[in-house]
């Protein structure tokens, strides 16, 4: 079942084409990649898909619990729609406690009444227990080494019980061990939570080890898309990475 169409899509700024012409389809439980050189036009993409930015032209629908459509998406719905994600200069609550930070990330729930105040406080120990957290909860965010403030980050996204998790460079910063871990951790995501995450990464072996397809932007075009083996061996993704001979 596709959870998430893209058409068409297109973004400039000025002069600048950051988004052109993309088309997507993604289906529920998938483990997707978005990678490319920098400025390919992968964060605008996720800028465009929470709402942040409005297309130039080109249409987005997610086919969540409700149909959401491009006029529809404004940063401040996308997780009462069901769509979660975290940002490649990470963004926590900096001077609150660790546990504060999780906790916040139910307040859609709790919002919605579909959740009890006690619950979130059980269900934010248990995130934090399976992040390797727990130890932590009352430190503040802000003194977190850097691998841990990524994983907080993506513990608070999951609080809200997104449908869709998107992903901005979740291992820049880490070192090897932490990047392993974090791969445990996504594949756990995606089997407890049976929900659909896509990636923006540029650690090559954790793309190819977890994603099940990849997309490839390159000056804000899509030019190729395929499983891991398909893209290792594809011409035009060799070319946008390592440059015309
Ligand atoms: P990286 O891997 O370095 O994060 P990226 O693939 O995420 O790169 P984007 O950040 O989406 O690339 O940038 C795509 C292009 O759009 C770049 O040329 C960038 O300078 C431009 N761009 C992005 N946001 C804006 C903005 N708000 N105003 C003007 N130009 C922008």
């Amino acid at each position: 079942m596709s959870v998430l169409k893209v058409t068409n899509l297109t973004k400039n700024f000025g002069g600048i084409k950051a988004v052109t012409d993309v088309n997507l389809n993604i289906e529920m439980g998938e483990i997707i990649g978005l990678i490319g050189p920098n400025g390919a036009g992968k964060t605008t993409l996720f800028n465009l898909l929470t709402g942040i930015y409005v297309p130039t032209s080109g249409q987005i629908e997610y086919n969540l619990n409700t149909k959401v459509k491009t006029k529809d998406l404004k940063p401040h719905k996308m997780v009462h729609y069901g769509v979660s994600r975290t940002f490649q200069n990470i963004r926590l609550f900096k001077d609150m406690s660790v546990l504060d930070n999780v906790l916040l990330g139910f307040h859609s729930l709790l919002f919605k009444r579909s959740i009890s105040r006690k619950d979130s406080f059980d269900e934010a120990y248990e995130l934090l227990k399976k992040f390797n957290l727990l130890n932590k909860k009352d430190e503040l965010a802000k003194n977190l080494p850097y691998g841990d403030q990524r994983r907080l980050e993506i513990a608070r996204a999951l609080a809200s019980k997104p449908m869709i998790l998107l992903l901005d460079e979740p291992a820049a910063g880490m070192n090897p061990k932490e990047t392993k871990e974090l791969k445990d951790l996504i594949f756990w995501i995606r089997n407890e939570y049976h929900l659909t995450i896509i990636l923006i990464e540029h650690d090559m072996s954790l793309v190819m080890n977890i994603c099940e397809r990849i997309f490839v932007f390159d000056y804000g075009n899509l030019v190729a898309s395929g499983t891991p083996k398909e893209i290792q061996n594809n011409k035009r993704v060799i070319t946008a990475y390592l440059g015309e001979e």
